[in-house]
């Protein structure tokens, strides 16, 4: 299923089986249609409503926390993580200039990594690696990075989508990589 071994294990579950509208998506629809009719013929109500909600945001701890729960929701959100996957293809076929640069540069500073990747291209043109077509921990189907944890073992990766692979570098996920 999705390129998931059957015993992989995640410190949070990427359930991919779910059905496309969740509870929590149908009450954000149904959440949407409110607001639509929430503020009719009520303008005073609606300036209060809208000024006590730029005060709430101007608490940075306020825009910490809901920037966080937002940032959960996205990295569930499969419709989200199809679009901006899409969006990055498009900006590196737009930008090809900017992205070689950027590949020359890491090359430069980072010859270990570079070198890992290479194998890992070399083994897959040779067919000692398989790139599976989804991602290893939301299932979704995308262009795949290989991500290694350890750059020692160059062919030891994961298959990840570019916003698995953003949020794998920046901290925000973790992966019991011992049945890997
Ligand atoms: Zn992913
Ligand atoms: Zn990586």
């Amino acid at each position: 299923m999705n390129g998931i071994p059957e015993n992989q294990t995640f410190d949070f579950a990427p359930n991919v089986s779910q059905p496309i509208l969740t509870k929590r998506e149908k009450k954000a629809a149904y959440m949407k249609e409110y607001a639509k009719k929430r503020w009719i013929n009520r303008p005073d109500a609606k300036a209060k409503y809208e000024k006590q909600k730029k005060e709430w945001y101007a608490i940075p701890e306020n825009k910490k926390r809901m920037n966080d729960r937002v940032r959960v929701r996205r990295r569930t959100e499969h419709d989200y993580r199809e679009k901006m996957n899409d969006y990055y293809s498009k900006w590196e076929q737009n930008n090809i200039a900017k992205k070689r640069y950027r590949q020359t540069e890491y090359r430069k500073n980072f010859p270990q990594k570079a070198a890992a990747h290479k194998s890992v291209y070399d083994a897959i043109e040779h067919g000692r690696l398989v790139k599976p077509t989804n991602c290893q921990i939301c299932g979704v189907r995308s262009k795949l990075h290989a991500h290694h944890h350890d750059y020692a073992a160059p062919l030891d990766v994961q298959w990840l989508c570019p916003l698995c692979h953003g949020e794998m570098h920046a901290g925000r996920m973790r992966i019991n990589h011992a049945l890997a």
